[in-house]
């Protein structure tokens, strides 16, 4: 008898196994044990999810039951899942090894989700446009109907939710795959779900690989209407292309190689410290890292001295620890993939300040300078704890820099001086700028990125006009001849 924890999927309001009775372990990657075993997956399971989704929203009340009554339970589930953080966050962090802290705000933000998102949607204005003619004109977002939302492992409940949260409140029907990695938040999720009252199939959890597994049976299935996907650019590629097939909508959340870029008049602790979060957060597995630093040559030397003091102190740790800052990475085959990156910095002529390979799946916060930029550490997301940092001598310099990427998700920018910080926030080639801070969110702002980061954008009205689909009526008030 498994003493391991078990998640299943849920399809139809019910918690159930493989149609095949398939299961997968889901190892912690502190320990490098199976802590939890959960139900794999296959097409078949994908359809009958889909089947599930397709019913609740044809058949069932969700969509009719208005906004006031959605929100109400909504801000239900968000109250539970607070009520469960600590299930929650220490689910996340057993499957990816995220320190246990940072899981308690992951689960924060994603209760927030759910109760702005509801919020949103009930207090949303649609436009009336008055016409000269004697008719007016409105706009009436009508719920999509089925949306299969596919997630990455690195924020699993968090951007897991951020793509639930508006589906449901707009009125759809979701059929959620997480990350094979980071199974087991979802299903609780759906478990609370089900005890705060959402009728039967309105959120379905279907656990699996991507291809030729469920994320690709999902992506296929004609009886889908919006695919909401966060992962990497290569998977978001053939996801466009299995949606195309059927017309499918989608929303491409994807990878990075973003800068962060400190002009000499910055506060420099300021930046030291955004900075280090924005590449060692998380073990620098966060698409937004800032993983090409770029220093005015003036401050160069005092700000690397400054950053890499502050790298090394970071307290790497067991991840439920509340004390502990930076994990193991998520899993061997993430951690061999960042090693290789470690393993040939001399290799390509580049030079490591501090960092390298440690104990287990451990890459410790890792520095480098002098890389060559066409090297692959400079110009290839590596989503580990890994930093360029280059000199610059001039502002078109370093746009020119920062630019030079075939990704375009965010960019941080340190300076006090007003001027540069507009201007050059106007020149970046990207979804969001971050100036003087880093990951700070307005849930009603867009995000998204440019290039091989992003189709699309999603929050606010964002949200709404991928989750919906916006119908203009058209009516007459007075009987005049049209002209
Ligand atoms: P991934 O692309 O390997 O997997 C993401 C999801 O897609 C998983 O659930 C996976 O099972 C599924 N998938 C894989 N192949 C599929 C297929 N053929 N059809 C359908 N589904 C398929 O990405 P990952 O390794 O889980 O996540 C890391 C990546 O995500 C990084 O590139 C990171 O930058 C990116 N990311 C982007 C954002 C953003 O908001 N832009 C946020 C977080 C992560």
């Amino acid at each position: 008898m498994s003493d391991l924890e078990y998640f299943g999927h849920v399809i139809g309001g019910v918690e159930v196994d493989s149609i095949d009775l398939a299961r997968f372990e889901s190892v912690n990657p502190w320990t490098q044990k199976a802590w939890a075993e959960i139900a794999l997956g296959s097409g078949d399971d994908a359809r009958a999810a889909v089947a599930a989704a397709r019913t609740a929203f044809d058949d069932g009340p969700w969509p009719r039951l208005g906004y006031a009554v959605r929100q109400g339970l909504m801000h239900k589930l968000a109250d539970a899942m607070e009520a469960q953080a600590d299930e929650l966050a220490r689910a996340d962090s057993r499957d990816m090894g995220k320190p246990l802290v940072q899981c308690h705000h992951d689960v924060s933000r994603a209760a927030m989700n759910f109760r702005f998102f509801a919020d949103h949607a009930k207090m949303a204005m649609a436009e009336t446009l008055p016409m000269d003619t004697g008719h007016h004109a409105y706009t009436r977002y009508e719920p999509a109907g089925v949306v299969v939302a596919i997630a990455p492992w690195n924020f699993p409940l968090m951007l897991e939710t951020w793509k639930i949260a508006p589906a449901l409140a707009w009125g759809n029907t979701v059929v959620l795959k997480p990350a094979e990695d980071t199974p087991s938040s979802a299903t609780i999720l759906a478990r609370l779900a089900i005890e705060v009252g959402f009728p039967p199939g309105v959120l379905n959890v279907v656990h699996g690989y991507g291809p030729d597994s469920v994320g690709e049976a999902l992506t296929r299935d004609p009886r889908v209407d919006r695919i909401t996907f966060t992962g990497e650019s290569g998977t978001g590629k053939v996801i466009s292309r299995a949606a195309a097939d059927n017309l499918t909508p989608v929303s491409l959340e994807m990878g990075g190689k973003n800068c962060n870029i400190v002009f000499a008049d910055a506060a420099l602790d300021n930046a030291v410290d955004w900075s280090i979060q924005s590449i060692f957060r998380n073990a620098g597995q966060i698409c937004l890292s800032g993983s090409r630093l770029y220093v005015e040559r003036p401050i160069f030397d005092t700000f690397l001295e400054r950053f890499v003091a502050k790298a090394e102190a970071m307290r790497l740790g067991d991840p439920l620890d509340p004390a502990t800052e930076f994990g193991p990475l998520a899993s061997r085959e993430h951690f061999e993939k960042v090693k290789g990156y470690v393993d040939t910095v001399a290799e390509v002529g580049g030079r490591m300040v501090t960092g390298g390979v440690g104990d287990g799946w451990f890459v410790k916060p890792t520095v480098l300078v002098d890389m060559p930029l066409d090297s692959p550490h400079v110009c290839e997301e590596i989503f580990g704890p890994v930093v360029v940092v280059h000199p610059f001598d001039t502002e078109a310099e370093v746009i020119a820099l920062a630019n030079d990427t075939a990704y375009g998700l965010d960019a941080q920018l340190f300076t006090e001086n007003l001027h540069t910080a507009h201007r050059v926030a106007a020149k970046l080639a990207v979804g969001t700028v971050w100036v003087n801070c880093f990951f700070i969110r307005d849930l009603r702002a867009p995000f998204g990125g440019v290039g091989h980061s992003g189709v699309g954008r999603e929050g606010g009205n964002f949200s709404r006009e991928f989750f919906t689909e916006p119908k203009a009526i058209v009516m007459q008030i007075d009987a005049q001849p049209t002209t």
